[in-house]
């Protein structure tokens, strides 16, 4: 054919997720789309007129990677913040965040993210006091990496209007002042106060921080759960054609009636950008030791974590949801709270209606054989981490010392996850973002029943992880 087309790919290791031709060299592409695929010979035959030929010189390709649980934008407008995740002692930490409050006007926010003391030598959170040394004059609010708990100053507090005796603030036996830490529940009311929120203008301008984050990673869509502003704001930057990643937008259940109300549902938009479905938490994480367990934690006998809804509004908001059309994105981590959700989509008794709706578990990494099976029995996607299981789940890290040394075993059991033909899309839900890192870590994890082949963990973020947001039929292969 001699019509000039945009673009041939030659000389690659195509790995394509399409069953029918596992493998190519070479690809057409016109129009943004791809549109013939097959040998060096054959394409270079068919499509000898190209605007431009890219020569991969053997190099790996493989589709986008699409990652389905992200908080991309939220992250991208933090870049600003002082970043912990890399720190290593919490001397480091504190030291980081003294140097920008040398920098900060007095009576300015400081905010810090991301920091894990599973990460540190010295596993103890930063202090109110130890805060306060650095920043006496500067409120300080310095959040975990799993979004569920942070640590504040004295003038943090009293910005934050959280005073000594609020009864969910946790105290210093010793000292008789507050430790500085704000868990679940007070971090979740807190995490609303407008001293802590980003403004339109900073999110507006993190949209091409986060294109770049997310396509120097090889990711090509991702799923974003989101606040309404930052819908907005991805509202925006599609109007303007500046997107270079799909985004799959997941709305939080404090909007969800007012979605409702203007008649919007599940896939409303175009192929860029969407919306997904409503997002429910049922529990925290293992991390915070607020995940839902039957029993209680290994190395705090005096929990087994929390419940963050009711039964009865998780039966009612999944009514609406389904009667709606809207797909349920629910996060459950422990066994309890994974029970919780089977039990209420059970309840509901209308298989047919579920099976096709694909609701999503996220995380659902204490997913026993049992659950699995009920889970695969309602069609659920299995929306999970293949980086948890590589940060805290080896031996001697986190899971270990949390759930103790046989229990942390049947987290994230993504070989028998596999094995039982679950639904079952890969994210990083940020830590960190990149899916190499979370192929890597299930590929050589040491515990049989996470490890998987590479191959599989590539189809399932790319091919399996669009099944998630029903765009299995454009995207996910090649
Ligand atoms: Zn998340």
């Amino acid at each position: 054919m001699t019509y000039e087309i945009d673009l041939v790919v030659k000389n690659a290791f195509v790995v394509t997720m399409n069953k029918n031709q596992p493998q190519a060299e070479a690809f057409a592409v016109n129009g943004g789309k791809i549109i013939a695929i097959g040998s060096n010979s054959e394409i270079s035959k068919e499509y000898s007129n190209a605007k431009k030929v890219l020569d991969m010189k053997g190099k790996f390709l493989c589709p986008g990677f699409n990652d389905t649980h992200t908080h991309l934008l939220s992250m991208a407008s933090k870049s600003k913040d002082v970043l912990l995740d890399k720190v290593l002692s919490p001397e480091e930490a504190l030291e980081k965040i003294k140097e920008r409050v040398k920098n900060t006007p007095k009576g300015k926010w400081v905010f810090g993210d991301r920091w894990d003391e599973s990460n540190w030598e010295d596993k103890r959170y930063l202090t109110l006091t130890e805060l306060d040394e650095i920043a006496p004059d500067n409120p300080l609010y310095i959040r975990r990496v799993c979004g569920h708990m942070a640590v504040v100053n004295s003038l943090g507090l009293k910005e934050l209007e959280i005073s000594w005796d609020e009864p969910d603030l946790e105290i210093d036996q010793e000292t008789k002042k507050p430790t500085g830490v704000i868990a679940s529940p007070l971090s979740h009311r807190v995490a609303d106060n407008p001293k802590l929120k980003k403004t339109q203008d900073d999110l507006d301008e993190a949209i091409p921080i986060a294109n770049e984050l997310a396509n120097s990673l090889g990711i090509t869509s991702i799923t974003d759960n989101l606040p309404i502003m930052c819908v907005k704001s991805y509202i925006s930057a599609r109007n303007k054609n500046q997107l270079t990643v799909r985004v799959n937008m997941n709305i939080p259940l404090d909007s969800f009636d007012h979605y409702l109300e203007a008649g919007l549902k599940s896939g409303f938009g175009d192929e860029i950008l969407k919306l997904g479905g409503v997002k429910i938490f049922t529990d925290g994480s293992l991390g915070a030791r607020t995940a839902k367990l039957y029993d209680p934690y290994f190395d705090d006998s005096s929990t087994s974590g929390d419940y963050y809804i009711e039964k009865e509004v998780l039966f009612e908001t999944y009514q609406k949801a389904i009667d709606n059309n809207w797909q349920l994105v629910t996060h459950a981590i422990g066994d309890e709270a994974i029970d919780m959700v089977l039990d209420t989509f059970e309840r509901i008794n209308k298989p047919e209606i579920i099976s096709v709706g694909r609701h999503r578990i996220e995380h659902a990494e204490y997913l026993l054989d049992e659950k699995l099976a009920r889970a695969n029995k309602l069609g659920i996607v299995l929306s999970m981490q293949p980086n948890f299981p590589g940060r805290w789940g080896r031996p001697g890290q986190l899971y270990e010392i949390r759930l103790g040394p046989e229990k942390y075993k049947l987290l994230n059991n993504f070989r028998k996850i596999i094995d039982s033909k679950a639904r079952l899309s890969f994210g990083s839900d940020n830590m960190p973002l990149g899916p190499l890192y979370g192929i890597w870590s299930v590929v050589t994890h040491p515990i049989d029943d996470i490890k998987i082949t590479v191959e599989e963990a590539i189809y399932h973020y790319t091919l399996d992880a669009a099944y998630s947001s029903f765009e299995e039929n454009i995207k996910g292969s090649l």
